[in-house]
């Protein structure tokens, strides 16, 4: 596959709509590779890189992390796509505009442009509810929902058998925070790229499956039938 027919999506909502199952789904039936900034900032984190102990005070206090890291970021994880995967699949990222104005750059060089941003829309008072009762594999960072999707075991991964934690920004006091981090920075992207027409709103307050439907309606006219493998 040439670099020219890979295909590019943005997953943009705000923390805890559930990004992070949808995108799952999404990457593997469509084989597309999935860059989650968060998750790869908390591996950083735990390998006790430099990048790693930089973005560590940003995100315990639920903080944007600095823009020239976070490219850092994008432009090494995006060389880790394989041969057969057809295209990116951003998540968390683009975080603002200057981002977002970053992410066409790199694009723009690899002869590449994004596809559709795929927005999914949640009343704010849910969220709360989900990130408060949210835990998070420590070893493989799937997230469980206490009371609305609960793991098999309290304390460990249904999926690795690792320890379920709360992570230090899914406390209350940060959660306010992560949730104005969005509505100042990351919400005028929903304006941006509607006025580039790429924006497509998915209703993310309906069940996993139903979400996913959704989701996929706007993604197949990307692909042909043949291209994709449901999970
Ligand atoms: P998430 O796992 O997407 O909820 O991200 C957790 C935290 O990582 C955020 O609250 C930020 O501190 C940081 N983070 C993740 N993605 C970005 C990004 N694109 N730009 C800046 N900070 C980010």
């Amino acid at each position: 596959m040439t670099q020219s027919s890979q295909r590019v999506f943005v997953l943009l909502g705000m923390p805890g709509v559930g990004k992070g199952t949808q995108a799952q789904m999404i990457s593997q039936t469509y084989h597309l590779f999935h860059i989650d900034t968060g998750q790869t900032l908390r591996s950083e984190i735990a390998s006790g890189s430099e990048l790693g102990n930089t973005a560590k005070a940003y995100m315990e206090k639920g903080e944007l992390v600095p823009f020239e890291l976070v490219m850092e970021v994008i432009k090494s994880s995006m060389l880790r796509i394989s041969p057969q995967q057809r295209g990116y699949l951003f998540d968390g990222f683009p975080r603002n505009l200057d981002q977002a104005e970053g992410l066409n750059k790199i694009l723009k060089d690899l002869q590449l442009h994004i596809d559709a941003v795929i927005y999914l829309e949640t009343p704010h008072e849910i969220l709360m509810d989900r990130l408060a009762y949210r835990v998070t594999c420590y070893q493989c960072d799937a997230k469980y929902n206490l009371k609305l999707n609960p793991p098999k075991n309290d304390k460990h991964c249904d999926l690795c058998g690792g320890e379920l934690v709360t992570r230090k920004d899914d406390r209350p006091e940060v959660i306010e925070t992560r949730l104005k981090a969005y509505a100042s920075e990351t919400s005028p992207l929903i304006e941006y790229y509607e006025q580039q027409r790429l924006l497509r709103r998915v209703d993310a307050n309906q069940s996993i499956e139903k979400v996913f439907q959704d989701i996929q309606q706007e993604v197949n006219q990307f692909f042909n039938s043949s291209d994709t493998m449901l999970v």
